[in-house]
Order: C-alpha cells, then structure tokens, then sequence
C-alpha cells in the first residue's frame, strides 16, 4: 500500500476490509458491524501488518454521523421534536448524572483523582450517535414514538457533551488538578472567548451559541434551505442536486461547529430537520444514503483501531466493571426513568438498549480528559475497550430485551392488575404494536404489505370490493391514519419474521407487497409462500432483474412498475392520434414471451 497517499488509503484499507469482514460476519449470522470492528483492529496500530492512519479514520467517520444525523433530521418535524423534550430532557440527564457517579465511583477505587473519576464517568454516559442511529434503523423504529424519544434523548446527550468540551478545560485550570493542554482540543469555543468569563458566564455564553443557531436555523434556514433545494430540482440535474444536499448538509455541519461550538452531529441534524417539511425530503435522503453508509462503516473501523486487544489480558476486572457501568448500569437507569415517565415496556425496552453502548464522543473526552492531565492513561484505554465490547453487545441487548419483555409484561401485570395492557392515553396516535399485540383473526384475507403511493390504491379497492384485508406498514403514522379508519394494520417491517407473522399468513388467499424494496420484498415473498404454499402472490419491481428474483422466491405475478407506466401513456397517445398506437417492448418479449404482456383498457388509477 503506498504511503504516501494515507487518505486513500485509509479509505480503500477501511472499506475493502470492512466488506470482507462484514460479509464474512453476515455468512455466519452475526451482525456485520463485529466484521467492521475486526477489520478495524487488523488496520489499527496494535496489531502485525498495515497500519491505517489513525487521525485520519475518525475524521472520515465523522462525514458518517454528519450524514447520519442529516438523514433522522430528514424524518423530523419541530413538532415531533418538541413532543418527546417532556420525556428526553430530563430522561438524558438523569441519566447522565446516574453513570457519570457510577464511573466516578470506579474511579476513586481505582485512587484516580476527582476530576479524572469524573470526566470518566461522563465518558461512560454518553451513547454514540452511530450505533444509536444503525441499531433503530435496522430495525425501523426511527419513526415511532419510542425512536423519537431515542433520537431526542441522543440530542440532549449531545448538547450536553457540547457543554463539557467547554467546561472540562476550563475547571481543569480552576480546580488546579490538570495542566492546560498544548493544543486545546475544544477548539471551536474556549479558544474563541475569554477564558475569564467564570463558569456560570460559559455555561450562558454557549447556551446562547447554540440558541442563537437553532433561532438562525428556524427562522433563515427553514426558508434559506428548502428553496435552494427547489431551485436546484428544477435544473433538472441529478448530479447538481446530490451535490446541493451534500453541500447543505456537510456546509451547515460544519459552519455550525466552527461558528456556533455546537457539535458536527446537531448542525446536520437541524440542517435535515428544516428540510424535511419540503416534499424534497424524501430525495434528499435518497440520495445522501450510498455516501452515509459507507462513512458510517468507516465509523466502526476507526472505533477497532483504537483497541488493543493486551488490555483484556492486563485488566480484566476493571473492564468488566467498565462494561457493567455501560451495558447494565446505564441501561438499567434508563428502562426506570422511561417507566417513571408512565410510558409502555417497550418503549423503556427499546430506548435502554439503544443506550447501553459508548462511542465516538466519549472518544473525545477521553483524549481531552488525558490531555489536561486529569484522566490517567488506564482511564482511556478501559474507554476505548468498553467502547468496543458493549458495541459489540448491543445488538445482544436488543435481543435479550426483546426476550425479557413478555417476562416483565407478566411480572407487571401481576403486581400492578389494574394497569392497561396498552399505552396510556397520553400516547396520541394509535402507534405501536408496543403492548399486547395479536396476530391477525381474519381468515380468506389479502395483505396489503407497504401503505404508499401503491399499496394505497389497493387497499382502498379491496375495501370497495368488500375484501377482508390488513395492512402491514413501518410508518406509524400510516397506521395510525389506518386504524382511525378501522382498517387492521401492523406496525413494523414486514420482512421481519415477527412481524410477517401477525398477519395469518396460513390463513390468507393473498398477499400484495407494494412496497419500493426488491430486498426486502423478495424476504416477503418467500416467507410468505413457505407459511402457504397455495396464497397468491402478487408484487412490484422496478427492472427486469427484480421481476426475475421476485419470481424465483415464489411471487405468482409480479408487475413491474414502469412497464405499467409505459402502457398508461401508449393507452393515451392512442386516443389523441385516433390511431392504434400498438405497445412494443422487443427486449421485453425476448426474455419473457409476448403473452407476458398486459394490455390494459382500465382507466388510470386514481391519483393520490
Ligand atoms: P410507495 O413507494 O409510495 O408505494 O410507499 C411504500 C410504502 O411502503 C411506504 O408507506 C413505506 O412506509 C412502506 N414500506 C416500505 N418498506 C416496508 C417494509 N419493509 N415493511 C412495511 N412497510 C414498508
């Protein structure tokens, strides 16, 4: 690998090894992120072989949380965000406060000074934004109630870690315990304004910082944004308007940091967020999805660079209380908070799991902590490694939270007879399948799986015609529009086995997956026809390609959408020119046979 080029190749070296790993990983059924950690540790300095550059690899990780953070913005609405600040404000930093004593408490056994007990402590409070953000997108919940008290509480962590990176230095210096460091590492605010300020004066002046961005950002940016976004869309290039959202979303990232101290990852986040009222919203994910993952990938290589694998052999026991502090500690807190807060198992489940991991940003107060001299070597290195271990355990979490939840549900119930089985009234929408959710009763039944633009037209024709039928759908708030309408819908992905399941399958006669995926849709089909071998199945693609796998997982017919599209405009074309406009697709008739083709005299479905 040539040297002299560390930025290419710390990406190729990252990514390639990455990819195999991951692969590898997925192979064997475990979550391709360890393939990502291990290729990480392979390109980091503590083993044989290439060694990546390591300032460079979390810099490029940083483009990940930064596209990241853009895309769960795209989701919000600054109403979605003010109607979770009653639960995520004080939720964060209760919890903060609970791991940061923990930590404190491991400290001082361990004889480390006040400070470096402490800064240890705030190291272990706060989640990383990455694994956060992966961990409910796999599992699409970024749009539920409980992912949205998640993404909230991940901004009051944020906020808060932007109030430590000023304040940490600076008690450093007043507490006498530290040395200032040689290059400050908080370098966006302390090194903008007077030191002598005093706490209390710092605490205000990066308060206003960050307001004064958010009221910039709400009152220009809202408007600023999405009419650049428009103007750029009627230039009707692609390629302009990829880089349009790649400019707003790193430029705001960044200027936010360098202007306002407000950290890479709540710039993007606002930046998405004034965007996402604009119908360009959608798009704008779409196309910044490709790069966002690929950095984000780069995320968990540069989190396995930093570990060395001697520190399990040296000093186990203190890993093992590190770890407890973060998976169990940390996860515990949480679960009584968001109960206290009265909202259902589940919710509490989903947001402790989501929060019983470390990363990048107690990266940063770990190297700030050792800097000023307050935190000892050893504090860093039991970060770096719990960092690793609970990313790794956190999809185990998720599962044995999924598990525990029946257990405690029973245990609830028993104790507390009278408390409803479903989300109390303060829960608005009908959202989730949280509490108490029964498969299906209906028998003879179609399935509509996607709520859109496709699945629409035939739920609403299936209801005029009178057949029974149920929606599946990921967007909480189509099924709560459905099941206002008294229409039975289920929450969740339907490639997801659990959730496939609550729709009868054996019981059904047929099943409509109109959704845009050909992944997830070709996981459908198959599940669909091994659960019955006799339901129809009928599906959408997009290319020829699709069509052929669709069919291959056992899909009965599946209709291509843009063929669709090709045969409504012949079917007009003929009518202007008075003349029979025949439709020909040669390439089409040559891989399929002419009698595949469907000729249609039906009017155009009705438009949204
Ligand atoms: P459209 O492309 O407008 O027909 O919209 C597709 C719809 O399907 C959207 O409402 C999505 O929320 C929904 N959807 C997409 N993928 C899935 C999935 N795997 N499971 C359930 N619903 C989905």
């Amino acid at each position: 690998m040539p040297h002299d080029t560390p930025l290419i190749s710390t990406i190729v070296g990252g990514l390639v090894l990455a990819f195999i790993f991951g692969a590898l990983a997925h192979r064997l059924r475990m979550p391709p992120l360890i393939g990502y950690l291990i290729a990480g540790v392979l390109v980091g300095p503590h083993t044989p072989g290439y060694v990546a550059d390591q300032s460079l690899a979390p810099e490029l990780a940083e483009i990940g949380v930064i596209l990241l953070m853009f895309g769960v913005g795209l989701h919000f609405s600054l109403k979605d965000l003010m109607s979770v600040r009653g639960i995520a404000l004080p939720g964060a930093i209760a919890q903060i406060a609970f791991a940061t004593l923990l930590g404190w408490g491991l400290g001082a056994l361990m004889g480390w000074p006040t400070g470096g007990s402490l800064v240890f402590g705030l190291a272990l409070s706060v989640a990383s934004t990455v694994v956060l953000l992966k961990a409910l997108q796999e599992r699409r919940l970024v749009e539920t109630e409980r992912g949205r008290i998640a993404v909230g509480w991940l901004i009051v962590e944020d906020l808060a870690m932007v109030l430590a990176l000023v304040l940490i230095p600076a008690a450093a210096g007043i507490g006498g315990e530290g040395h200032a460091p040689a290059e400050p590492l908080s370098a966006g605010l302390n090194r903008l304004f007077d030191v002598n300020l005093g706490i209390g004066g710092m605490i205000a002046m990066t308060l206003v910082k960050v307001a004064l961005f958010v009221a910039l950002m709400l009152v220009f940016g809202r408007k600023l944004i999405p009419w650049t976004m428009h103007r750029i869309a009627h230039t009707g290039s692609r390629e302009l308007f990829r880089l349009g959202v790649l400019a707003i979303a790193l430029g705001v990232a960044f200027g936010a940091a360098k202007l306002f101290g407000v950290s890479l990852a709540l710039g993007a986040f606002f930046a998405g967020m004034v965007l996402a009222e604009s119908e360009l919203s959608h798009r704008a994910a779409q196309e910044s999805l490709p790069l966002r993952d690929a950095f984000a990938v780069l995320f968990f290589v540069s989190v396995g660079m930093l570990f060395d694998p001697n520190i399990l052999i040296d000093r186990p026991l203190p890993i093992i209380a590190t770890i407890f502090i973060i998976v169990i500690g940390k996860s515990v807190a949480a679960l009584l908070i968001v109960l206290a807060f009265k909202k259902p198992l589940a919710t509490a489940l989903t947001i402790s799991a989501s929060l019983g991991q470390i990363g990048e940003f107690s990266f940063i107060l770990a190297a700030l902590g050792v800097d000023l001299g307050l935190l000892p070597e050893e504090g860093r290195d039991l970060i770096l490694a719990g960092a690793i271990i609970s990313i790794i355990l956190n999809p185990l979490l998720f599962f044995l939270c999924d598990r525990m939840r029946p257990l405690l549900e029973g245990a609830r119930r028993e104790e507390n007879p009278a408390e409803p089985a479903v989300a109390p009234a303060e829960e608005t929408v009908p959202t989730e399948n949280d509490d108490e959710v029964h498969p299906s009763s209906l028998h003879g039944h179609a399935i509509v799986v996607g709520y859109g633009r496709v699945g629409k037209i035939v739920g609403q024709n299936l209801k005029s015609a009178g057949t029974p039928f149920l929606v599946i759908e990921d967007s909480d708030k189509r099924v709560g529009e459905l099941k206002a309408q008294g229409i039975e819908a289920f929450l969740g992905n339907a490639a997801a086995t659990e959730t496939l399941d609550l729709a009868n399958l054996p019981a059904a006669r047929s099943i409509a997956i109109a959704i845009p995926n050909a992944f997830e849709a070709c996981r459908i089909a198959e599940q669909a026809r091994s659960a019955n071998p006799s339901i129809l199945i009928v599906a959408r693609a997009h290319s020829d390609a699709e069509v052929e796998a669709l069919k291959q997982y056992g899909a009965d017919t599946v209709i291509m959408g843009e063929r669709e599209i090709a045969l409504g405009m012949v079917d007009r074309l003929a009518q202007v020119h008075h003349e029979s406009v025949a439709y020909e697709d040669s390439a089409y008739e040559d891989s399929h046979g002419p009698d595949t083709i469907i000729a249609t005299d039906d009017p155009p479905p009705e438009r949204e």
